[in-house]
């Protein structure tokens, strides 16, 4: 991520001690490649889509200790390099079509590499893209001359902006980079859900940057989906994923976690929520908010106005979720009167039924259409930015209060490294970190805890009540 690119130098670095061979970097980070390539010291960057790139560049010869010869580097789309004469960057790679991208298949052997596999969570990309193709109106950078094409247009008049604006919520970068949503087919999802488990994973994720886009590519297809309010969900496809998941052992059985991630407020209708309820009960979904005023909302391009995720958050609450509500402080065009209607909206948002709000810092994105914005200052140094920050405080300490007492089913991490006589362990559906005290325990086993203290923001203390599995 971009907000890693300190920790990618540090790693980068230790790596160089120990190998001679080329280092790649990928991901959000590398959409300003010259940058990234400066400051982290890698060899190349792989800008966007990455897998037909690295097969390319494997063609080419990349390997453990080899890279291919510059001559060969220019003519590979979709990547920076260090060429003779400096940095040079060969240009976007076009996002893949849908059938090249639901082709690959992701390793699920890898994953025991990882120390916590067996009590991280594990992301399964079920879609990639988004379908906002709204512009936001505050950009410095460029002016919108009211053409109103991204909000009425066709779905592929919404594609590109006369005045240039990136698609997408000003402050975000996935519209650019990744294109409009492509799901994969179920099969897919399913084969590679059960791979993991095979190997011991116990809580998954199926990543998307709206989940309720799963399918609704494929109602327009050969068009792109690039609007993020019609057509309504792909309820089949939804339910066709998510009942195939819930008929693995595992996950049937309740010995591994299924969860989601982001989902559009406007997109949750009664069916929508109704077919999640069914597939997910009690695990987290988040929904952004970002403001709390509609006005500021429509124009920082997002596809839902505050009323709608409020909508949303008490459709899906009633239906058996545990909504996560979030926001963004030192958003472009902050204002006393946007932070006021964000402070009401983070309260009314607790009593609708969020578990959770969660607020972050604004930074500026490379190709985000608020790229060239300053980030946001700390909350602190910040009235306005700190107004939101104590709100957001206030409400998670009620729900946190609200947990002592309660029985949550954890999956044992590690020793907890600050007092051996504990174990990490997290939640498997939905709930802060908890220190399990006192009991003969490996990495992967799941108990069953009543809630008896509160240590931080983040932490609690559990006592064991049951081992499940
Ligand atoms: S924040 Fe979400 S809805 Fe907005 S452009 Fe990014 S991925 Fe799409």
């Amino acid at each position: 991520m971009t907000s890693d690119l300190t920790a990618i130098r540090r790693t980068v670095s230790r790596w160089k001690k120990g190998s001679e061979g080329p280092v790649l970097i990928g991901g959000p980070v590398t959409s300003e490649p010259e940058r990234a390539l400066e400051k982290t010291k890698a060899d190349i960057a792989v800008v966007g889509e990455a897998e037909l790139t690295l097969n390319e560049l494997l063609e080419l010869g990349l390997s453990k200790s080899d890279s291919p010869s510059e001559n060969d580097l220019k003519n590979v789309q979709g990547i920076a390099y260090r060429g003779e004469a400096g940095i040079v960057f060969t240009g976007l790679r076009p996002v893949m079509a849908r059938s090249i991208y639901d082709s690959l298949v992701p390793s699920t052997e890898i994953i025991t590499d990882y120390p916590l596999y067996r009590s991280a969570r594990v992301y399964v990309e079920v879609l990639r893209g988004c379908s906002n193709y709204h512009r936001t109106t505050l950009s410095l950078q460029h002016t919108c001359s009211g053409c109103d094409l991204c909000q009425e247009g066709s779905l592929e008049e919404r594609y590109y902006c006369p005045d240039g604006i990136p698609p997408g919520c000003g402050y975000c970068s996935v519209p650019s980079l990744y294109g409009p949503p492509r799901s994969r087919f179920v099969n897919r999802v399913v084969n590679e859900v059960r791979g993991l488990l095979d190997k011991g994973v116990r809580r998954l994720v199926l990543s998307a940057p709206g989940f309720l886009d799963y399918g609704r590519d494929l109602l327009v297809e050969p068009q792109p989906l690039t609007d993020p309010r019609h057509p309504e969900p792909n309820y089949g496809a939804i339910e066709g994923l998510l009942s195939e998941l819930n008929k693995l052992d595992a996950i049937a059985e309740g010995k591994a976690s299924l969860m989601i991630e982001n989902i559009k407020g406007n997109l949750v209708t009664e069916r929508a929520a109704k077919v999640l309820g069914r597939y997910l009960k009690g695990t987290p979904v988040n929904i952004g908010f970002e403001t709390g005023s509609a006005e500021h909302s429509l124009r920082l391009g997002r596809s839902s106005t505050p009323r709608e995720n409020l909508t949303a958050i008490r459709r899906l609450r009633h239906a058996g979720m545990k909504p996560y509500a979030y926001f963004i402080h030192g958003l472009p065009g902050q204002t006393s009167v946007t932070v006021s209607e964000t402070v009401k909206t983070i309260d009314t948002s607790v009593e609708a039924g969020a578990s959770r709000i969660i607020l972050y810092r604004f930074q500026s994105l490379p190709m985000s259409a608020f790229q060239n914005e300053p980030g946001a200052p700390p909350a602190s140094r910040d009235p306005l930015s700190k107004g939101i920050q104590d709100a957001a405080r206030r409400a998670n300490r009620r729900l946190k209060e609200n947990l002592l007492g309660t029985e949550i089913d954890v999956v044992i991490a590690e020793p907890y490294d600050r007092d051996r006589r504990f174990h990490v362990a997290y939640p498997m559906l939905h709930g802060p970190v908890v220190l399990v005290e006192g009991v003969e325990v490996s990495a992967g086993d799941v108990f069953r805890v009543v809630v008896e203290e509160l240590v931080s923001d983040r932490i609690v203390k559990g006592r064991p009540v049951d081992a499940m599995f």
